[in-house]
C-alpha cells in the first residue's frame, strides 16, 4: 500500500479440448493459432485483456469460465505476431514448488497453490508436463544453515514432500552431483510456459472470445459512462467497460498511460542460458539449484532439463540495454535512457556494484560460468556447453532502489483509473503461478468492475 498512496491505490497481493500443435520458431506456439481467425470487426466487449503473456492469457481463461447466465465478451490484445514472445516463452519452463518465499507472502501462497492449478490445466489440455524433480545443493558445509532456512520456509509454505537427502542420497538421485547435503523437492516439474499460454487462449477463444495479435495499445480513452476506449498504433480500437493490463516488460508505461504514477519501475535483467550438449546430456537427470544468496531475488544459476530433451544451464542475471533485446549487444537509446535516468537504479547499482559486476563477467566469460556450474557436477567443461536461449526478467524498482518482491495490482484513482486495472509486478514464478494470479486478480477486481 505505501508504495503509491497518493493518486492512485495499490493492493500489494498478499495476501478441454486438446490440441495437436504444430510448431513454429520463435515461440514454439502453433503456427495454425496465428491465422488472423479473430473477429477483428467485433470491437465491443465486455472485458479486454492487454497483454498475450501467462498472467494475461490466465486471467482471460479464468474469466471465460466464470459460471454465468449471460457470457462475458472477453478479448485479449497482444502487440506481437504471437502470444508468449516475452517472459513466458523465454524463462526456465519449472513448474516451482514454493520453497523459497517468504512464509505468509502472497507469492508463496499462490506458488504453492498454482502448482496443483498448473498440473491439472496441462493435464486437461493435453501439455506434456514431467515431475522431475529438484535438488537444492549445498556444496560446502557453510551453505547448510542457507539450506535448513529453505527447508522451513518450504515446510511453512506447506510445500509436499520436502526431503534432506545426504551426500549419498544425492548421488543416487542425480549420480554427476557432488555436494554434502540437499533439499529434494520431489513436485517440482517441468513445462513449456509457451504451450500453457496457447491452450489458455484457445480455450478464450472457444468460449466466444478473440485473441487480436499485432495490437500495441498506445492510449486508453474513456468513452462515457461505463465505457472505455483502447487505441493501438496502427489506429484500430477497441471499447468495453474495462480493462486488466498484464504487460510484463512494459507494465509501467503501460501503467502511466491510465494516469498510474511511474514507480516502480521496471528495469530488465536478462538471463542468459548455456545448453549442454547431447554427448553430456546424462549427466544430469532433474533440476540442480544453488543455495541461494538470500539478498538477491534471482535463484541463481541452475540445470535445468527441458521437455524436448534440452538441457539449460542458467540463467544469469544482468541489466540489459534494452527491454525487449536478447542479443548481447542490444541496445534501446530508449530504455537506456530512462534507466540512467531513473535514481532508484542508480541507489541499486552502488548497492550490488559488487555483484552486478561478477554476474557481467560470468555472463561475457562463459568459462567461468562454466567454473560455477562445476561446483556441482565436475565433469563439465567448456568444450561441453554452447550458448542458448536469453530471457529478461521485469524487475520492478522503487524510487527509492528497493527490488519490489511481491505482485502489484494497481489502478489511478481518476475516472479512467475507475476501468483500469494493471498487474505492474508478476516476478517469478508468476508462471507457475498464473492460475492462481488469476483467480486473485478475479477476487481484487470484482468490486471495481460490477459487471464481472
Ligand atoms: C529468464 C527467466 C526465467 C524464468 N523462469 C521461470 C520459471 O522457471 N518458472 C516460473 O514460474 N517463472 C519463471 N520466470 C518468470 C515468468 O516467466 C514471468 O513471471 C511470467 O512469464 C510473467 O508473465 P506476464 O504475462 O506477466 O509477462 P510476459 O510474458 O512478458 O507478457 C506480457 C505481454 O504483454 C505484451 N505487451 C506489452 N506491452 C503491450 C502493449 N502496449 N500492447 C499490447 N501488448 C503488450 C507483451 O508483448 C507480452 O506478450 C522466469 C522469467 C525469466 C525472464
Amino acid at each position: 500500500m505505501a508504495l503509491l498512496p497518493t493518486r492512485a491505490s495499490l493492493f500489494m497481493l498478499h495476501g478441454r479440448g486438446k490440441f495437436s500443435p504444430r510448431f513454429c520458431w520463435p515461440s514454439r506456439v502453433p503456427c495454425s493459432f496465428y491465422s488472423q481467425a479473430s473477429r477483428e470487426e467485433n470491437s465491443d466487449y465486455d472485458l479486454v485483456i492487454v497483454g498475450g503473456g501467462i498472467v494475461g492469457a490466465a486471467t482471460a481463461y479464468k474469466i471465460a469460465n466464470l459460471p454465468r447466465s449471460n457470457p462475458l465478451k472477453i478479448c485479449v490484445v497482444e502487440k506481437e505476431k504471437s502470444l508468449a514472445m516475452h517472459q513466458t516463452g523465454r524463462n526456465s519452463g519449472v513448474i516451482h514448488s514454493g520453497i523459497y518465499y517468504k512464509p505468509g507472502s502472497l507469492k508463496a501462497k499462490l506458488c504453492v497453490e498454482g502448482l496443483d492449478l498448473m498440473y491439472d490445466f496441462c493435464q486437461k489440455h493435453g501439455i506434456p508436463t514431467q515431475k522431475v524433480g529438484k535438488l537444492i545443493v549445498a556444496v560446502t558445509d557453510e551453505e547448510i544453515p542457507g539450506l535448513e532456512k529453505l527447508y522451513e520456509s518450504g515446510t511453512q509454505n506447506k510445500v509436499r514432500d520436502l526431503e534432506m537427502i545426504d551426500a549419498k542420497g544425492i548421488k543416487e538421485r542425480e549420480p554427476h552431483c557432488q555436494g554434502v547435503k540437499a533439499l529434494l523437492s520431489p513436485h517440482t516439474g517441468i513445462v513449456d510456459y509457451a504451450l500453457v499460454t496457447q491452450a489458455m487462449a484457445q480455450n478464450v477463444k472457444d468460449k466466444n472470445g478473440d485473441v487480436l495479435l499485432n495490437f500495441e495499445v498506445n492510449g486508453f480513452h474513456s468513452g462515457g459512462e461505463d465505457r472505455l476506449v483502447i487505441t493501438a498504433k496502427d489506429g484500430r480500437k477497441v471499447h468495453c467497460k474495462g480493462a486488466i493490463v498484464c504487460a510484463g516488460l512494459q507494465s509501467d508505461r503501460l501503467a502511466v498511460l491510465s494516469h498510474c504514477k511511474s514507480t516502480p519501475k521496471i528495469v530488465p535483467f536478462r538471463g542468459d542460458y548455456l545448453r549442454l550438449k547431447p554427448a553430456k546430456r546424462h549427466l544430469v537427470r532433474g533440476n540442480i539449484y544453488p543455495v541461494p544468496d538470500p539478498r538477491f531475488p534471482f535463484l541463481g544459476v541452475h540445470f535445468t532439463p527441458r521437455p524436448d530433451g534440452d538441457l539449460w544451464l542458467g540463467p544469469t542475471a544482468v541489466l540489459s540495454f534494452a527491454r525487449e533485446g536478447y542479443g548481447i549487444y542490444d541496445i534501446s537509446l530508449k530504455d537506456t535512457w530512462e534507466m540512467l535516468t531513473f535514481p532508484g537504479l542508480l541507489k541499486l547499482g552502488s548497492r550490488y556494484m559488487k555483484f552486478g559486476l561478477g554476474e557481467m563477467y560470468r555472463n561475457f566469460y562463459w568459462p567461468a560460468q562454466v567454473k560455477q556450474l562445476q561446483r556441482y557436477i565436475p565433469e563439465i567443461t567448456v568444450d561441453d556447453v554452447e550458448r542458448a536461449h536469453a530471457g529478461n526478467r521485469a524487475q520492478a524498482i522503487g524510487s527509492d532502489g528497493d527490488l519490489v518482491d511481491d505482485f502489484i495490482i494497481d489502478t489511478a484513482e481518476d475516472e479512467l483509473g475507475s476501468k483500469i486495472v494493471h498487474v505492474r509486478n508478476a516476478p517469478s514464478p508468476a508462471a507457475t503461478s498464473s492460475l492462481a494470479i488469476a483467480n486473485f486478480i478475479v477476487d481484487t477486481v470484482k468490486d471495481k468492475f460490477k459487471f464481472l
